[in-house]
């Protein structure tokens, strides 16, 4: 199945119903919708000249256009590479070429991106919505939808997963049915009166977990501002009701301080689904306090979208259970369309209270990564997903995460790979070795901390250069929150640098 299937279903049972929002004004109704993808798939396929199975990039802030381009790039039976708005360019760059995307579309501020063409062999356009392409694509004429095979790639998420540079998780037309459905049965029943608000960035959790709600008809509201902001979550909860949305912990422990969400009626918020990241018990009681039990926990990764085990909202209401405090501080119980096992590093299953990675298998897992064989079969060993994470299960079937095995630093629930932050110091010709690890944090999460061994001690690069250096290769939200200059740094025989004593000297020193 297809899952533009949504769009053209909604069209038909609720035509005049609003199906994006942003803010308070509707941008358009199902009818409209289902027209305009249509024509925008008629419009890819036919003046661009795609083919089915070509990869389309979406690199996009949030806006009504995404859901567009998302739902037309299906119905014309492509693949959706949605990119992170915010990285740079280069890494832009890298993921296009990896994906051998044919196509991006973007928003003004990435009209810049259409140059990378002239670098990029398979890039052939670049579309800027709403701009004239983006309007004479959307006025070609609508095509029917192409069919689509359950294991046809739907979505390449890019992801750092255990390893360096970003790997592209292919996600099926079924691996994302699979998700929606386990929505239903895990988080919440959704109806045609519901909303889901589009705070988080579209290209990662928010995006995904859109799909539940289109499948059932309920308006998608993307904020005016198109980002998480107190005053205008509680504006869209004074108009409407049944209203959910994701978010990373650090943004729902934000927004549960806030003076706008404080003296809001909250009373059209169905749910808030966070996850993405660990949120301490002191921040989840607090979120509790005020958003009520209209909170549940999400624990995924981009590899098993958005499912590998759940905390629903009944679990954060039964406060009076006497383990409430330990599974707050866990990501709670398997997700109905997964089995889940703590394996040994030889892959047998440990008993229960003991600790090791947590593999995965079930329909919602990726069929594996884009083009990569080696990571694939790393990934996926006799067909359970190994996540990288390190966790135990405790008798009820509640799973507590201990540790990543991967050195992913996740700040405000965004994913920081840090040997993309060392490359970018490591080009200081002062800099003789740097090592980045994560300090937790309790605004972000964790923090980006890099430990920088100078080639002369006397005379250290300055903390503007190193900052300089990391802007002109990667993303600003990656770039160091703090440098610590030291002579050398720990490593074991095999001269491989010891990111756990780096973290242990940041614990000791905080
Ligand atoms: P991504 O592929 O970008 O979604 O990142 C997935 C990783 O985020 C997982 O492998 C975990 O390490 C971490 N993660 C996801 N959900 C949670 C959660 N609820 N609590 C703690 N860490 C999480």
């Amino acid at each position: 199945m297809n899952l533009a299937v949504w769009v053209e279903r909604n069209a038909q049972r609720w035509p005049g119903r609003p199906a994006i929002a942003v803010g308070h004004e509707v941008h358009a109704d199902w009818a409209t919708v289902a027209t305009r993808v249509a024509g925008l798939a008629g419009g890819l396929r036919h003046r661009l000249g795609l083919q089915p199975g070509d990869r389309v990039a979406i690199v996009m802030r949030n806006r009504p256009e995404y859901l567009e381009a998302l739902f037309a790039i299906w119905h014309a039976g492509l693949v959706a590479v949605p990119i992170n708005a915010r990285l740079h360019r280069d890494e832009v760059a890298y993921v296009l070429e990896q994906s051998a995307a044919s196509a991006v579309v973007v928003d003004e501020d990435h009209h810049d991106l259409d140059t990378l063409a002239d670098d990029i062999d398979t890039l052939g356009t670049c579309i800027v919505a709403t701009g004239r392409r983006w309007a004479e694509l959307a006025g070609a004429s609508g095509i029917a939808i192409t069919d689509r095979r359950p294991a046809d790639a739907a979505w390449l998420f890019f992801t750092s997963g255990t390893t360096g540079r970003p790997k592209g998780a292919t996600l099926t037309h079924r691996n994302l049915l699979v998700m929606s459905l386990s929505y239903f049965a895990d988080i919440d029943s959704i109806t045609a009166d519901d909303a889901v608000l589009l705070a988080a960035p579209i290209s990662h959790g928010a995006g995904l977990y859109a799909l539940p709600h289109v499948a059932r008809g309920a308006v998608s509201v993307i904020p005016p501002s198109g980002g998480v902001d107190g005053t205008e979550i509680a504006d869209v909860l004074r108009r409407r009701s049944g209203v959910s949305f994701f978010a990373a912990p650090t943004m729902v422990k934000r927004l549960a301080s806030d003076p706008a969400i404080l003296d809001a009626d909250l009373s059209g918020l169905k749910t808030i689904v966070y996850g993405g990241a660990p949120m301490y018990l002191a921040d989840l009681t607090g979120a509790l306090e005020v958003f009520g039990p209209r909170l549940a926990q999400i624990y995924g990764q981009g590899e098993t979208p958005m499912t590998i085990t759940a905390l629903s909202k009944a679990d954060h209401a039964d406060r009076d259970h006497p383990r409430w405090a330990e599974r707050m501080q866990s990501v709670g119980a398997v997700r109905t369309d997964v089995e889940v096992r703590v394996v040994d590093e030889n892959g047998v299953a440990l008993p229960t209270g003991e600790t090791g990675e947590i593999v995965v298998r079930g329909d919602v897992v990726m069929s594996g990564y884009w083009e990569q064989p080696d990571a694939t079969s790393d990934a996926i060993r006799d067909g359970w997903l190994h996540t990288g994470d390190v966790g135990s299960f405790d008798a009820d079937g509640f799973l507590t995460l201990r540790d990543r095995s991967k050195d992913l630093i996740i700040s405000g629930g965004m994913n920081i790979y840090p040997r993309e932050v060392e490359e970018a110091l490591l080009r200081h010709d002062d800099v003789a070795a740097v090592s980045v690890v994560g300090r937790s944090d309790p605004e972000w999460g964790e923090a980006v901390v890099a430990f920088v061994v100078a080639i002369d001690a006397e005379r250290p690069p300055t903390i503007d250069q190193l900052d300089q250096l990391c802007l002109e290769r990667i993303a600003r939200y990656k770039r160091p929150k703090e440098y610590r200059f030291v002579e050398s740094l720990p490593t074991n025989n095999y001269g491989k640098v010891l990111k756990r004593e780096l973290r242990e000297q940041l614990d000791h020193n905080a």
